[in-house]
């Protein structure tokens, strides 16, 4: 089905059931009264004539606006480019200029910042500019700004106009837009995390995340009665697919926190909203997990929810289970270029496979191990992972050489993570490629010292990685984050494995820190941590 297809079904069988509340705006909607914001808006936005196939960016935290956004421009085939609220200036460039977008819709200000004054050094001719008669020198294709909020900018439409616009929206003249649109229609632009290098632009198409959200909620076993707390960033897919769409696609209330994570609001939600499921990257749970006042609320009414977007430490899967009432908690494994999901355990994987691996590979998804010549790697043995399927990814956008390096021309998508799957199919994700430390000969692999310190009570938080050296080429290095009121030393950690794993893989050099570089989707960038570790070094 397409997007608005599938939100068309459930608002049709959901009716005056509530589909959603943002708690920090106040905002409650029915799928009735929600389906009809979005045609609103899509009348509005058709209004300024914005049409199939055109690009429109959103740089804004989460909030009801960037919902509306989402279904809105999938209502018209316009191709929604999500940009992430954490991108200044040149990013922000960067995603315009790349993509080509006709119009940008974004939020006033967030944390501080003011990014109507951020867009206007990329664009010096907005105050300047009636608004929709924008003519930018460095951005041609740019002639719509959409300012969510009260206040009034120079230059801009303010979201509320375009809605208002939208007024009265004749139904049939978007049905018919519509039954123009297909499945294989690309529908969203993501970027990749940047955790590796500079984000890449993932081309993703109806069919690649209406399936993908309707697996993933599948596999939790979610209904119309469930209510789901999405704390991960919208602009991600973790909360676009596999939160808001996973949602439409069984009729799940959705509970939107915060504009951004914090760990209070999402406790508190939880508890008042009576939530049945929760997502969260690996750090969110740790940081509601050790938050001074967790034991005040009652999350009694959680159930299951995911786990995901990085390594998920088997200590944390188990208080997650218990302290936070998840017991059917979910762990999934994916990237934006395979929409995102292709393994994930279900409600009813054993326990002991459900802290130890990502579960099983989603329906008509085909995976491969393969070794450094490209050959299929016996049952249980490490390789780098591939898949295949529809989930995979049209390509990256405007950019055919990454693409034939990632898409092969027999259409597998070659992960970059290092994988073994075992007989039984639960796969487990060892590192990235690019993580692997080399050490006088030795391959060693992070992931496997990080659970080895995730034993030790002192630690909360725990990334490895190899920085150069001159004699071994590589040697291992440790950033740990104590527990609160913990203060292990160097010399204590590197006793704590001394006879517990093989000599070569004790870090060389252990570093304590209040916090570690993640990006906003919760990856740690190991290449920030080594370049901060060549520099003290000298
Ligand atoms: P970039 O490609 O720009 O360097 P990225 O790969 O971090 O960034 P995403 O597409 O957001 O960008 O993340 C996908 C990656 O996240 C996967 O390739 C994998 O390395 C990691 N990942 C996701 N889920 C898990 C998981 N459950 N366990 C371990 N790693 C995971
Ligand atoms: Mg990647």
């Amino acid at each position: 089905a397409t997007i608005p297809a599938l939100l068309a079904r459930t608002a049709a069988r959901m009716g005056d059931a509530p589909a959603l509340v943002f708690a920090a705006q106040g905002i409650r909607r029915t799928w009735r009264a929600f389906a009809e914001e979005v045609d609103r808006l899509a009348a509005g936005l058709a209004a300024l004539g914005l049409a199939k196939g055109d690009r429109v960016g959103i740089w804004s935290p989460n909030r009801y606006e960037w919902l509306l956004t989402q279904f809105a421009t999938a209502r018209l085939g316009v191709i929604l480019v999500t940009i992430n609220p954490a991108y200044r200036v040149s990013e922000l460039d960067y995603a315009l200029r790349l993509t080509g977008c006709a119009a940008l819709v974004l939020s006033p200000r967030f944390k501080g910042s003011d990014y109507v004054a951020m867009l206007a050094e990329v664009v010096p001719e907005l105050p300047a500019s009636a608004p929709g008669a924008l003519a930018s020198a460095r951005l041609p294709a740019l002639k719509h700004v959409i300012v969510m909020g009260e206040e009034r900018h120079p230059g801009t439409w303010a979201f509320d106009e375009i809605l208002a616009r939208g007024e009265g929206a004749d139904a049939t003249a978007l049905d018919r837009i519509g039954a123009t649109l297909r499945p294989e229609d690309p529908i969203n632009i993501q970027f990749t995390s940047g955790t590796t290098g500079l984000p890449k632009g993932a081309t993703l198409t109806h069919r690649n995340i209406v399936n993908n959200a309707h697996f993933v909620t599948g596999r939790l076993k979610l209904t119309g009665a469930d209510g789901l707390c999405i704390p991960v960033p919208f602009y991600h897919c973790f909360g676009m697919v596999m939160g808001t769409l996973g949602c439409v696609t069984k009729g799940a209330r959705m509970i939107v926190p915060a504009e951004a994570f914090d760990p209070v609001s999402v406790l508190s939600t939880v508890e008042a909203e009576g939530a049945t499921a929760l997502y969260g990257v690996p750090t969110m749970f740790v940081a509601m997990l050790e938050h001074p006042d967790f034991a005040r609320y009652d999350l009694s009414t959680l159930r299951t929810g995911i786990m995901a977007g990085a390594p998920c430490p088997i200590e944390v899967m188990k208080r997650v289970q218990t302290l936070m009432h998840m017991r059917e908690v979910t762990i999934a494994y994916g990237m934006t270029e395979t929409s995102p999901v292709s393994f994930q355990s279900a409600t009813d994987t054993p326990l002991e496979k459900r802290v130890a691996s990502v579960g099983r590979i989603h329906p008509h998804v085909e995976v491969r191990i393969v070794d450094e010549a490209g050959r299929t790697v016996p049952v249980g043995e490490q390789g780098e992972l591939l898949t295949r399927g529809y989930s995979v990814m049209k390509g990256y956008w405007d950019d055919a050489v990454q693409t034939a390096n990632a898409i092969d021309a027999e259409g597998w998508m070659h992960t970059g993570d290092l994988a073994r799957i075992d007989a039984e199919g639960y796969c487990n994700i060892t590192g990235r490629v690019k993580d692997m430390i080399c050490r006088g000969g030795e391959n060693i692999y992070p992931r496997e010292i990080e659970e080895f310190l995730y034993t030790h009570p002192d630690v909360s938080q725990v990334q490895v990685f190899g920085i150069p050296d001159d004699r071994l080429g590589e040697i291992v290095c440790a950033w740990i984050v104590p527990k609160p009121g913990a203060a292990p030393s160097e010399a204590a950690m590197r006793d704590f494995c001394k006879g517990r794993i093989a000599h070569f893989k004790i870090p060389a050099l252990v570093r304590f820190r209040d916090s570690l570089p993640m990006t906003v989707t919760g990856k740690p960038q190991k290449y920030l941590m080594r370049d901060a570790m060549i520099a003290e070094l000298g």
